[in-house]
């Protein structure tokens, strides 16, 4: 067997002792089997299928034809089928166990939003089909925006961003189109506090505007003098997300609102974290102009590994003639999403992706809702907050909550615990893996020194949280009992992989796998050329 893979994966200047695979000959971990890359054990000759020889044709491609060999790597059916199989089992999962990542609502997703995105009324529609063979697609984009408006008290929604961040530009280049059109395009700050996601000044920084960071209070909210103070005649926005990520609700942000209308400007409202309040309150009450709702954390679609995901974007009076093309609009009996007539305001902001959002994303959420109904709804948010004060309750034993009182639906620890016992909130992180735990999040957010922000979700039960308490609490005593930091930093020792370096994968990242030594027909091992 060639092993091309280097499985010396400690880079830490030697800190982290010999890779535990080597304790196998092969090294395979019990019926985990270590895995080449596909392209190490393919062969040009080798093919899962049994095509006849191309008919001979007239060549019309001009001086186009490829020459070169094409690169694929040459596989069996078996192969192909086991590679990514074992691949997936390398991969933690929501559908794996307790998946307590901060910020990222990373619930369970109920199979029966499943199996109606399934549905080949839904899953086999083509985006440009005649709009007269789709009407139910598109009467589902128009309920589902119906409950989102209806649950957020605002009276309208773009439905086509693709994701959270994507809201966030969806929003931020509705206020911009906003601003200009009351010859208010001189308005370029935007107040991002200092706790917030890193999309937030990303977005307003991609799209022109000036960041100034707002600071926390020492008991985590954001300092409304500070931002009373930071106001003027050139603030376009405050971009504030409540519950905020330190898990706790903005408790003065109707005087916030108040004095952004006030002061000309708008209120983009964050919402990756509405599970907290989604059926008790109405950010529309709290007079935001707009907030991106997270699907995929909040009404449970399927997220990680980038995606997809859906950011559907609740607009204030104010903003809504800014919305993005297509507006989804009904004619008589028919829906219709229109584009360029005149049911569609002037000033749209125009089209913010090829299609019209996240088909399968929509079915999924509006099953979700559906199926919870306007009560079971409050319900996830009450469950949400209850399990995380559970945990905050049962971990502030041996562990530092970050501030006084209870959570929202996520609870935020710093490193306090762990000091002087030369453990870190990484390596407490990397040791929580090897009790069979996807770690929280960690160093974010940035307002907590060592943060680790746990956020359990309402769909654990009450013994899966024990477990969980149990785990954290027996590796904070073992952290603080001294003589084991040399244990914690060599975590995670039961992974296939161990410590990578990060700083490398992200300085110089090697993105493409280049055959370097491969002619048509050669059968010699590839080696991977790194750029
Ligand atoms: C998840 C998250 C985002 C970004 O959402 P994506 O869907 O990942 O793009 C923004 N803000 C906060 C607070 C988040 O938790």
């Amino acid at each position: 067997m060639v092993q091309s893979i280097d499985r010396s994966q400690g880079r830490h200047g030697g800190v982290v002792p010999s890779p535990a695979v080597s304790e196998t000959s092969t090294g395979n971990r019990g019926l985990q089997l270590e895995e080449r890359l596909i392209f190490e054990y393919a062969h040009a000759d080798r093919s899962g299928v049994d095509l006849p020889p191309p008919p001979r044709v007239k060549d019309r491609l001009g001086g186009l034809r490829r020459r070169g060999a094409i690169g694929l790597p040459g596989l069996a059916e078996p192969q192909v089928v086991q590679h990514y199989t074992r691949l997936s089992q390398k991969n933690y999962a929501i559908d794996s166990g307790l998946y307590p990542l901060g910020s990222c609502t990373m619930k369970h997703n109920p199979r029966l939003n499943e199996r109606m995105a399934r549905l080949p009324g839904f899953a086999d529609v083509h985006p440009l089909q005649p709009q007269s063979t789709v009407q139910g697609a598109i009467e589902l984009i128009a309920t589902l925006a119906d409950w989102l408006t209806t649950l957020t008290g605002m009276p309208a929604v773009a439905m086509s961003p693709a994701a959270g961040a994507h809201g966030e530009m969806c929003g931020m280049m509705a206020i911009a189109a906003a601003l200009a059109a009351a010859g208010e395009g001189h308005r370029k700050i935007v107040l991002v506090p200092e706790s917030a996601h890193g999309t937030n000044p990303a977005t307003a920084a991609a799209l022109g505007f000036t960041v100034k960071p707002i600071p926390a209070t020492t008991d985590g909210h954001v300092d409304v003098a500070a931002f009373k103070a930071a106001l003027g005649p050139d603030v376009a926005a405050i971009m504030l997300t409540n519950p905020n990520t330190c898990g706790l609700f903005e408790r003065d942000i109707r005087e916030v609102a108040d004095a952004v209308r006030a002061a000309g400007a708008y209120f983009y409202c964050d919402g990756a974290n509405y599970n907290a309040i989604v059926g008790r309150v109405r950010p529309g009450d709290l007079g935001v102009d707009c907030m991106h709702i997270n699907l995929h954390k909040t009404f449970s679609t399927p997220h990680g590994g980038g995606g997809p995901g859906s950011g559907p974007v609740v607009l204030s009076e104010r903003l809504a003639p800014f919305a993005p093309r297509p507006w989804v609009v009904r004619d008589g009996d028919a829906w219709r999403l229109a584009e360029e007539d005149g049911a569609v305001a002037d000033t749209s902001l125009g089209r913010l992706k090829a299609f019209h959002g996240q088909m399968g994303m929509f079915v999924r959420a509006l099953a979700y809702m559906l199926s919870h109904g306007a009560d079971g709804l409050r319900q996830v948010a009450e469950d949400a907050v209850l399990n995380a004060n559970y945990v905050m309750a049962r971990l502030k034993a041996e562990l530092t909550p970050a501030f006084e009182g209870p959570c929202m639906h996520e609870c935020l620890f710093d490193d306090g615990f762990l000091k002087d016992t030369g453990v870190t909130t990484l390596d407490f992180a990397k040791a929580m893996i090897d009790e069979g735990y996807h770690p929280m999040t960690m160093y974010f957010p940035l307002v907590v020194h060592g943060a680790m922000l746990i956020e359990p979700t309402e769909t654990q039960g009450k013994h899966a949280l024990d477990e969980f308490c149990d785990a954290m609490l027996h590796l904070a005593r073992k952290a603080k009992s001294g003589a084991t930091a040399d244990e914690f930093r060599a975590a995670p020792r039961f992974a296939p992989r161990r410590r990578l370096d990060e700083t490398q994968a992200a300085r110089k990242p090697v993105l493409r796998w280049r055959p370097t030594n491969r002619g048509p027909g050669d059968d010699g091992p590839l080696r991977q050329a790194a750029e």
